[in-house]
């Protein structure tokens, strides 16, 4: 039986949250002398601390009760929370199935929280044998789930996923931060049944407002009730709650770039996997490709010195490079640069090789 309330930290169970001049008072209508704000100029009121209005459109397009939102400042806010609601510094655990987005290791750093990494297998799936393992382990109380995971690029099993759901007693986040490029369901439908589940989007990827950080956590009311509890009480400035509403009534336009980009995808795969330098490009469900190389430090250092910047995960994957799509005309500068890398390392009367794994990958 879940119980939510043995797996949240004694002190944020304790705490009196911070209560706002825009608690006490929720109207918007009036003379304003409660926030100590500055009488004049067009930004200078608080935010709502509770985003409604934003809340209120997502609730519509994503169809997901209000009740089970939460907004953080960008994804990143709302992973740093997790850890502050239910790790004990020192003592709990957190799961990560690397290699994976960087800052759940960070995040758990900076909270003195001890990380259990069980590797993703050679095909990027979930290890489940390796993870069960750990799963009664009463100090573990966060497992982190990117899906579609930066940077392998791939969906997660859904039925690994939800195995993990229904077998782990403490709470589950599945991180969907490139959900839209996907064409696999989202877990977020489940909050209501799985009283564990905590499930991430951001504005950053498919919806194009990295800079407005604003990300998106769907769960439970009562863990949306210990976010609201222990977050800073303005965590999303009116700029960058408008810049989310502005962007939501873009919905076609959104689409549109959304399925440009995912066709740029294919076709890069297409043109890059001829080149014969790439070993392996593998399949993505978001906005990246992965593709393993014959020298990675070589290929990024090449680019760098012709203005391109890609991402170089040879630490993480041997001789790997992650390659965000760009503009139709950017993807191009790439590929011409890459053909100008291949001259390069054509010996004399050497043939460019093609790269004989292109086809199915
Ligand atoms: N999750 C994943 C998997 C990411 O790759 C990133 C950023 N690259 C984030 C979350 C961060 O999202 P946000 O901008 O909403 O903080």
């Amino acid at each position: 039986m879940f119980e939510l309330n043995k797996l949240v930290r004694e002190n944020v169970l304790r705490l009196t949250p911070y209560s706002c001049a825009r608690d006490e008072f929720e109207g918007t209508y009036g003379i304003f002398m409660d926030a100590n704000e500055n009488p004049y100029g067009t930004l200078n009121r608080y935010p709502d601390p509770y985003q409604k209005e934003l809340k209120k459109r997502i609730s519509e397009v994503k169809s997901i009760p209000f009740r089970n939102i939460f907004l953080g400042n960008g994804s990143d806010e709302i992973i740093d929370l997790c850890f502050r609601i239910f790790c004990n510094p020192g003592s709990d655990k957190a799961m990560i199935f690397p290699p994976t987005y960087g800052m759940y290791e960070v995040s758990a750093a900076v909270n003195d929280i001890h990380v259990i990494k069980v590797p993703l297998t050679s095909g990027f799936r979930i290890d489940l044998k390796s993870a069960e393992k750990y799963l009664h382990d009463d100090k573990l109380k966060l497992i982190f789930i990117c899906s579609p995971n930066n940077p392998t690029g791939n969906v997660m099993d859904s039925h690994d996923v939800g195995y993990l759901i229904k077998n782990f007693h403490g709470i589950v986040v599945i991180d969907e931060a490139y959900s839209d490029f996907s064409t696999e369901q989202s877990f977020a439908k489940l909050v209501n049944r799985y009283g564990n589940l905590v499930v991430m989007q951001t504005f950053s990827k498919a919806l194009g407002l990295a800079a407005a950080r604003v990300g998106m956590a769907f769960t439970s009311p009562e863990i949306v009730s210990l976010f609201n509890k222990i977050k800073p009480p303005y965590n999303i400035s009116t700029i960058n709650q408008k810049a989310a509403l502005a962007r939501l009534d873009q919905a076609e336009e959104t689409s549109l770039l959304v399925r440009e980009i995912i066709d740029e995808r294919e076709r890069m795969r297409d043109e890059i996997g001829k080149f014969g330098f790439v070993e392996k490009i593998f399949p993505s469900d978001a906005n990246f490709l992965l593709m393993k190389v014959n020298n990675a430090n070589d290929l990024y250092q090449y680019l760098v010195s012709r203005n391109i910047i890609i991402r170089n995960r040879s630490s993480v994957i041997e001789n790997c490079i992650r390659i965000t799509v760009g503009k139709k005309s950017e993807n191009e500068e790439l590929i011409k640069e890459l053909k100008g890398y291949t001259e390069l390392h054509r010996g004399p009367g050497e043939c460019p090789s093609e790269s004989p794994q292109m086809g199915g990958l």
